[in-house]
């Protein structure tokens, strides 16, 4: 039973040494719990932060421990009611091939083959993300101007779709020639942009949004988002879901120093996480799977096979390596 600690904390980008794998006697589930066989593994931008030892709105991940993560297990041995031998669970579990559980926390996913990893991405946590960031911070109104950092990610993908649905027009910025054609051949972006070759992201931004930018959803932070923060228009709203620019940065410098423009423009900047809007998850999720099968809406991922591999794919997420929502099967 291999399991996956955190060995050292990173210093910078994470790199493979930072991460461990140890073998452990596959558990036997008691009376009132569940074994486990994980069978997939998201691997999320935030996790870096718990890596730090600072203060944060999770605990930090302790050294020698098994990290953990959104995983989709199915039950091999149950000793508990509510759990059969072949459901299909989605929880906040160990990097673990196999482990026990009391069940507290664990959601039954429907057993439907076609969607089953769409639980970790686009009905998950980074789909509900999307919906919630955009519409109770977003607010897109019919015509108005979105653009989207990280664009071609999981949360970044699904904002763009959501935008062009309720009738934006949706500019997308990310890292790759492959990421942009995708935004605009599969996610129906308007515009997209490449931030790593175009010259002057500032000039290509202004053709993008003639009539300037309404809603930013901010992904990445950093000199990207000064670009965009630049033009924003009157009353535009600023959903701050994420600074990955930033996450690898020691101490990142303190900002923003945008303030003049949100004055002038009254402009409202708001950080959430989607734990926020959990009264807005159910209606999100009905919501989500309707435009999923109307066909409306898509989504895309990059599954990376092997249990070995989980810290490569993590340490990817900071490389660009993924199109959609990065996930590891096992
Ligand atoms: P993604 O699927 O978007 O993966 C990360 C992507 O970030 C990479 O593919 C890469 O794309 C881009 N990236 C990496 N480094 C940089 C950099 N230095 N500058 C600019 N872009 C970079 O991840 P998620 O969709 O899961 O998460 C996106 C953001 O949302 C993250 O900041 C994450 O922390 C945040 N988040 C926040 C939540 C909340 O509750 N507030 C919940 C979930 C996510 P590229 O090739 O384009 O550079």
């Amino acid at each position: 039973n291999k399991v996956i600690v955190l060995y050292r904390r990173p210093a910078g980008k994470p790199v493979p040494g930072d991460f461990k794998t140890n073998i452990e006697e596959i558990p036997i589930a008691d009376n009132g719990e569940v074994l486990l066989k994980t069978r997939y593994v998201s691997v999320d931008p935030y996790l870096r932060g718990r890596m730090n030892d600072t203060d944060s709105y999770v605990a930090p991940f302790e050294l020698d421990k098994p990290l953990q993560s959104g995983i989709i297990a199915e039950v091999i041995d149950s000793k508990h009611t509510q759990f059969k031998i072949g459901d299909m669970v989605l929880g906040n579990l160990s990097w673990k091939e196999y482990q026990v559980s009391d069940g507290v926390g664990l959601r039954i996913i429907p057993p439907d083959p076609e969607y089953i990893t769409a639980y970790l991405g686009v009905l998950g946590m980074t789909g509900l993300t999307a919906y919630t960031g955009l519409t109770r911070i977003g607010k897109p109104k019919t015509g108005e101007t979105l653009v989207v950092s990280g664009a071609a990610g999981a949360v970044g993908s699904i904002v763009g779709q959501i935008g062009k649905i309720l009738g934006c027009r949706v500019v997308g910025l990310a890292g790759s020639e492959e990421k942009v054609e995708l935004l605009t051949s599969r996610f129906h972006f308007d515009v997209a942009i490449n931030y790593k070759t175009e010259p002057d992201l500032s000039a290509a931004l202004k053709t993008a949004c003639p009539n300037g930018v309404d809603i930013y959803f901010d992904n990445v932070g950093g000199s990207i988002s000064d670009a965009v923060l630049n033009q924003i228009n009157k009353y535009a709203r600023v959903p701050v879901c994420g600074a990955i620019s930033l996450y690898n940065d020691a101490a990142p410098a303190m900002g923003p120093y945008i303030q003049p423009v949100l004055v002038k423009k009254s402009a409202l900047m708001h950080g959430f996480l989607v734990s926020d809007f959990a009264d807005q998850f159910n209606e999100a999720t009905v919501q989500l799977t309707a435009w999923l099968k109307a066909g409306k809406l898509t989504y895309h991922e990059t599954i990376v096979e092997g249990f070995d591999h989980i810290p490569n794919a993590f340490i990817g997420l900071f490389e660009g390596r993924n199109e959609g929502k990065m996930i590891v099967k096992i």
